[in-house]
């Protein structure tokens, strides 16, 4: 086995946006960092997949590299109007005249996260971290000195911590001896990103829509997103559904052309079902608190209320936050702590995120009289009452709160 070191003090596993922003905030704190991803450079990141990207994410990412965040404003867009109807009755139409958020960031942006992980990779290359292509992770060895690490490659690496950010079937994980518990969603969702070249940013009459129990998908709730380029159109199957029978070309083209129109029926760009897993690991840390896990090697949530890639990017601050300070500690104590309050805060950040995606996933797929019968009863309503028809259009995607600080100690 050949033998490769590096001077860097952190090793980070895995190139998605996780690992990426783990490299670009510990650049930001003056530590330099190695990026091992499995995949070759030339890889297809196929799918919309995380296109809500909250202000919270984008300052992060802007304080992190200064213009990055900015950057993904200019590139994505805000969606002025939320419309929701029921079995085909509208029941809520808001349009807002200002993006929100503060200063250049809005509340949010929509933006495929393809193109926010070219924005990282772009970033990279400014500040010279280089990513290692085709460098598996196999295995890690933790110990009170730091960690050692074999790729695939047949190289070997050590460093001072380790940054596991090798998504939801992580190696990292399972090496240092963490297991995934939760459960998974009851039903399907089959998503498809449809191509619409026509959308542009200042579009006045750009919405997000959710139509549940929608007429022209039998039924089913369907979600509609704008992002730049085209719409997230999402479907939740119901029970006896086949998923892989509702997502071939041919049903798929039919939805499309029921739920949008024939002028997208051909402009179809990529299809997927999921059964979403809501999980976390039982711990983010190793014992000897040396290595970290982020993003989907820590956690898995549904994604309503987009708090996947968005907890992922702070799991990576507050990662670089721990590290950075653990490294210029003077006593081993000190440094041990800080990667221990790392692994308190974000399982912490975990659970609530998990109740929160969980309790969205329960209010869409529950057969709980109750909430059915909440939800018919609101729709009745609406035209009376708007605060009927917002709580229509705001439950699919959970409760809107920021997880719990901890710190350490009992107070
Ligand atoms: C349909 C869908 C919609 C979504 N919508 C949203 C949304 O609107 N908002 C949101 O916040 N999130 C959303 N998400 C979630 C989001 O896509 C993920 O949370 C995000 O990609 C996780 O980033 P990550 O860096 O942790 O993992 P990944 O993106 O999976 O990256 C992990 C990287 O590690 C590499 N790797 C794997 N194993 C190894 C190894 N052994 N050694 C080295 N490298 C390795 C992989 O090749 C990959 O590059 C959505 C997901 C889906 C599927």
């Amino acid at each position: 086995m050949s033998g490769e070191t590096t001077d860097a003090p952190v090793l980070i596993a895995g190139a998605g946006p996780v690992g990426m922003t783990a490299a670009l905030a510990l650049h930001a704190r003056g530590v330099e960092t190695t990026i091992l991803e499995a995949e070759p450079e030339d890889r297809d990141r196929s799918g919309s997949r995380a296109i809500y990207v909250h202000g919270s994410t984008l300052r992060t990412l802007e304080r992190v590299h200064p213009g990055l965040g900015t950057d993904l404003v200019e590139e994505g867009l805000v969606w002025p109007t939320r419309r929701t109807l029921y079995k085909g009755k509208e029941v809520f139409n808001r349009t807002y005249d200002s993006p929100g958020g503060s200063g250049d960031i809005p509340h949010f942006t929509s933006v495929p996260q393809v193109v926010t992980e070219q924005y990282m990779l772009d970033a990279l290359d400014e500040v010279g971290i280089d990513i290692h292509w085709e460098a598996e992770v196999e295995t890690v060895d933790s110990s009170a000195d730091g960690v050692h690490v074999e790729t695939s490659d047949g190289r070997e690496w050590s460093a001072e911590y380790l940054v596991g950010a090798d998504g939801g079937g992580s190696t990292v994980r399972k090496e240092i001896g963490a297991n995934f518990e939760g459960d998974q969603s009851e039903n399907a969702f089959i998503i498809a990103d449809v191509e619409d070249e026509a959308i542009e940013d200042g579009h006045e009459d750009l919405e997000r829509m959710f139509h549940y129990d929608a007429p022209e998908a039998d039924g089913r709730n369907v979600l509609l997103v704008p992002f730049t380029g085209g719409w997230r159109l999402d479907i939740q199957c119901i029970e006896d559904d086949d998923p892989e029978e509702l997502s071939s070309d041919e049903r798929m083209r039919e939805f499309v052309r029921d739920v949008m129109g024939e002028e997208y029926e051909d402009n179809l760009k990529w299809v997927s079902s999921y059964y979403f897993l809501q999980v976390m690991a039982d711990t983010f840390v190793d014992d000897h608190r040396r290595v970290l896990l982020a993003g989907e090697a820590a956690h898995l949530l549904a994604p309503f209320g987009a708090r996947g890639m968005n907890s992922g990017i702070a799991d990576a601050d507050e990662a670089a936050s721990a590290i950075a300070v653990a490294l210029d500690a003077r006593t081993d104590a000190v440094a041990r702590d800080e990667v221990e309050l790392y692994g308190a805060r974000r399982e912490k950040a975990a659970e609530y995120n998990l109740g929160a995606a969980g309790q969205a996933l329960e209010y869409l797929q529950g057969d709980d009289p109750v909430t059915v019968l909440r939800k018919e009863v609101a729709a009745s309503m609406s035209d009376k009452f708007e605060t009927a028809g917002e709580w229509l259009d705001d439950a699919p995607y959970g409760p809107h709160g920021a997880p719990p600080i901890v710190s350490t100690g009992s107070y």
